[in-house]
């Protein structure tokens, strides 16, 4: 029996992805792969859209849709479901990979199958994968911790305040799901024009944007894909 396969994907470049988890995707006779609706009632993957573009032939794609819901227990009946297909076939000694964007163990709610999988004793792996924030990273030429300094990850709900005792404490700051803090961050960017503030947006995708000006960045809002790097600066 194959091992169930996690496979990261990076965060949108289809070459960000490691050469272990193109071999696997190359090799699978089933990707499971998350999409979701679009307002109007499209359906839109990103995860298939790198697969995609990696020539892995579209016929061994087994797309699944997640409810775009901050309620967790519709995505696990999602989840649950990909549990019962792939395991399935798995038994019939199938190769499955099971996919997520950016690294698969990183904010990354599909790892719930990961772990009921492991839970229930079958036989299962991940692939490390580069996570949004290191690619945003490097887009922006940035050393993103340095020396001594410390890296704070933070997943959406935040304030100034701890923004600020972060930053005093010599932590730099990644904010993920930048859409659930909004106006803290436009509050930061006001009591804190010293900072240095990068921003990055759907990153890896033809829509890509970085901005480092901080009073542009306090004056925009942000969607689901966007990503926030501060950093005390020093000089
Ligand atoms: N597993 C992913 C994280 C998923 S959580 C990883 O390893 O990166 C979803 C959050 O990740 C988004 O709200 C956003 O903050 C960030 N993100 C993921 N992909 C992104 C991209 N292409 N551009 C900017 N931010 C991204």
């Amino acid at each position: 029996m194959h091992p169930i396969i996690f496979v990261s994907l990076g965060p949108g470049d289809p070459e960000l992805i490691s050469i272990k988890g193109l071999k696997a995707l190359m090799s699978a006779d089933c990707i499971f792969c998350p999409q979701t609706f679009t307002k109007d009632n499209h359906t839109t993957s990103r995860a298939a859209d790198i697969i995609l573009s990696l020539g892995i032939n579209s016929c061994n794609i087994r797309r699944f849709t997640l409810p775009m819901s901050k309620q967790r227990d519709k995505a696990i009946g999602a989840y649950n479901k990909v549990y019962i297909e792939a395991t399935k076939l798995q038994s019939e000694n199938k190769k499955i990979c099971i996919v997520a964007e950016g690294d698969a163990g990183f904010y990354s709610s599909i790892h719930y199958i990961f772990d009921k999988l492991q839970a229930n004793g079958i036989p299962v792996t991940q692939i490390a994968g580069i996570p949004a924030f290191i690619a945003a990273g490097a887009l922006g030429g940035l050393h993103v911790a340095n020396q001594n300094e410390r890296l704070t990850v933070i997943p959406g709900a935040t304030t100034a305040e701890e923004i600020e005792k972060l930053i005093n404490e010599n932590s730099n700051i990644v904010i993920m799901k930048l859409s659930q803090c909004t106006d803290q961050i436009h509050r930061c960017i006001h009591l804190h024009p010293e900072y240095s503030y990068h921003y990055f947006e759907n990153i890896g995708t033809s829509n890509q944007k970085y901005l480092n000006n901080s009073q542009e960045i306090a004056s925009i809002s942000y969607p689901y894909f966007s990503l926030l790097i501060i950093q005390h600066n020093h000089n």
